[in-house]
């Protein structure tokens, strides 16, 4: 890359500081709509402010209502899109500095937005910067999207493709490097069947609340005394999970402890409702319980349901049981699967059914895979940059989860995150190093022009 480039963007660091510190201290977290800013004031003025500052460094900018704005370079009919998000989540518990403070320590800044995606945004913002400060002629245009909504319901992206043209292709800095091509396809499932069955008694359950959630802890209260107290402890130390049962007035209250996580990353975590149903099941129920442990119990591969499957691009496909509970006399629960992009999701499903007997199933919705080839120019030419910036060999990867990148038809993930970074988006002392960001400026600079440059 021009040696122009490099100077331009080593010389930024202050004022990428001094910037990324105004954008940290927007709260912007999505609130209550108001008049030209539907997802509430904060979110209102952080675009406001993004707008500002890229208007001061002499980009074009267009305001989407509040709902996204974009920042132009070049003239050219074709265009690469870059697709990053001003909003934040809200900040949680267990913060050793002010969430909106933007401390610094060292070349650390902490604060919510940080790393997802306010940091990787702005790096975006400045590679443009030096692309067009060092006057490298463009072939196609660079356009800087920045949503206001990704952390919902990415009403932004929908606002903003129903008023604009849309880019066919580009990269969302939203996520991780080397680069995410692949993104699994979703199967939700909702099954109900009467509490019958004998063996055992459950009079009360109601583990978890979101379908995409690896439950950590699961209680249940089972008709019984003492003696099925200590069944349980037995089963427990014999079989090495953490199960503890308490005799109460009502019955026995059994918890049982795994290891949370989101249902898109199972691999080491160990969900406690899994763990409950094969209790259950070794405690003696039948009926509907011991389906769900025979079909599903704690295995996330979906082998019990007839689903395992895996392809090379994607991997495996993972399942997850996020939901039981025991309401109105009758079992309600939920499978999570992301499944690999050869799969047939209708084939899936119709497998998950023919395993659930006696339960009726509800289909809450599939989303298609996304995928975009790793031998073409969007693939070849961001890894290509990022190899030159950073030594290190990039292979494309494939998630569980879902990234911004498929608004776009070709459109994959790319940065900022570096494999030896902690991923600590959504979570407490979110932080990035100012030096990691400003290499990530770098490397989309590099990866810019090889996508637009002549
Ligand atoms: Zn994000």
């Amino acid at each position: 890359m021009d040696k122009k480039i490099y100077d331009l963007i080593d010389g930024y660091r202050d004022e990428f500081i001094q910037t990324l510190k105004g954008w940290i201290q927007v709260p912007s977290v999505r609130g209550e709509a108001e008049e030209g800013a539907p997802f509430g004031r904060a979110v209102r003025e952080m675009l406001d402010r993004a707008m500002n500052d890229a208007k001061e460094m002499g980009f074009p900018v267009r305001d989407f209502d509040g709902y996204a704005c974009d920042v132009t370079l070049g003239e050219a009919e074709e265009k690469i899109a870059v697709l990053g998000h001003l909003d934040v989540v809200p900040i949680g518990d267990g913060w050793d500095h002010p969430a909106f403070g933007a401390e610094m320590e060292g070349d650390r800044m902490f604060g919510r937005g940080t790393n997802d995606d306010k940091g990787p945004s702005l790096a975006a913002l400045f590679a443009m910067r030096a692309i067009k400060e060092a006057g490298i002629p463009l072939r196609r245009t660079i356009r800087l999207i920045l949503g206001c909504d990704e952390e919902s319901d990415w009403k932004d992206m929908a606002w903003y493709a129903a008023h604009t043209e849309m880019p066919e292709m580009g990269f969302s800095p939203d996520a991780s490097f080397p680069l995410i091509n692949t993104e699994k396809g979703m199967v939700h499932l909702r099954f109900l069947a009467e509490n019958k069955g004998t063996g055992i008694r459950v009079l009360e359950m109601a583990t978890g609340d979101r379908m995409n959630v690896i439950p950590g802890e699961s209680t249940a209260l089972l008709e019984g005394g003492e003696e099925l107290a200590e069944k349980v402890r037995g089963w427990g130390e014999k079989n090495g999970m953490d199960v503890r049962a308490e005799v109460t007035e009502t019955g026995v209250r059994v918890t049982t402890t795994g290891i949370p996580g989101h249902s898109a990353y199972p691999e080491g975590r160990r969900n406690a409702i899994g763990m409950m149903l094969l209790l259950f099941r070794d405690l003696g129920a039948q009926g509907p319980l011991k389906t769900l442990a025979d079909a599903v119990g704690m295995e996330h591969d979906g082998k019990g349901l007839g689903c395992e499957c895996r392809d090379e691009i994607s991997g495996p496909l993972t399942c997850n049981m996020g939901i039981l509970h025991l309401a109105d006399g009758k079992w309600i629960g939920t499978l999570d699967m992301r499944c690999p992009i050869t799969a047939d999701l209708e084939a899936l499903k119709a497998a998950a059914i023919a395993h659930l007997p006696g339960f009726e199933v509800e289909d809450l919705g599939t989303k298609e895979p996304h995928h975009v080839p790793a031998e073409g120019e969007l693939v070849t030419s961001l890894l290509a940059a990022y190899e030159e910036e950073t030594g290190l060999k990039g292979e494309p990867m494939s998630t569980g989860g879902g990234t911004y990148a498929k608004v776009l038809k070709q459109g994959v993930a790319f940065g900022a995150l570096f494999p030896d970074e902690p991923d600590l988006a959504h979570q407490a002392n979110e932080y990035a190093d100012i030096s990691r960001l400003l290499t990530a400026a770098k490397i989309f600079a590099n990866a810019l022009i090889r996508l637009a440059g002549k």
